[in-house]
């Protein structure tokens, strides 16, 4: 594969919104179609040409889409599966991309956010950064640390 695989995006139907998160804590950018079905799948991703994953065989079989299957039910399966296929890694973007909407963070001083953080976050973390497009708030917290573990893990298996 001559692509970088920082470069590449991709799409992910339905039924893989975990893994779509995962991807996007590696810094990769990924649309998720939560709601949509097979053919509104196949549109999108003929019309940004994204690279898609699915759990659809016949989706993924198709000459007119570069698509992957996901044949993994488990999402730590098919992260190691999918990092595996493209030689995935942490990417400079990585932990820095919104795992709801996709969207670059913005980083913010920890005085603007202050007021409202729970105690033992004010008290223990001091890099926020903020999405754009939701407002959701992000730090290096616990829940990151043991999904880092989860990546690194899933990285190290794809070898
Ligand atoms: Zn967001």
């Amino acid at each position: 594969m001559t692509e970088r695989g920082g470069e590449r995006k991709f799409l992910a139907d339905a039924a893989l919104g975990r893994l779509a998160r995962y991807l996007r804590m590696l810094g990769y950018d990924v649309v998720y179609l939560r709601d949509e079905g097979g053919a509104a799948v196949l549109r999108e991703t003929l019309r940004t040409g994204r690279t898609l994953l699915t759990r659809r065989r016949d989706l993924a079989c198709r000459d007119d889409v570069e698509a992957f299957w996901v044949e993994a039910d488990a999402v730590s399966a098919q992260l190691t599966a999918t990092a595996k296929h493209f030689g995935l890694r942490f990417t400079p973007e990585a932990m820095n991309r919104c795992l709801e909407c996709n969207e670059p963070l913005t980083p913010v001083s920890k005085a603007e956010v202050e007021e409202g953080l729970p105690p033992h976050v004010r008290k223990t973390q001091n890099k926020f950064a903020r999405c754009p497009n939701c407002g959701r708030l992000y730090w290096p917290g616990t829940h990151y640390a043991r999904a880092v573990a989860r990546l690194l893990e899933a990285l190290r298996e794809s070898r």
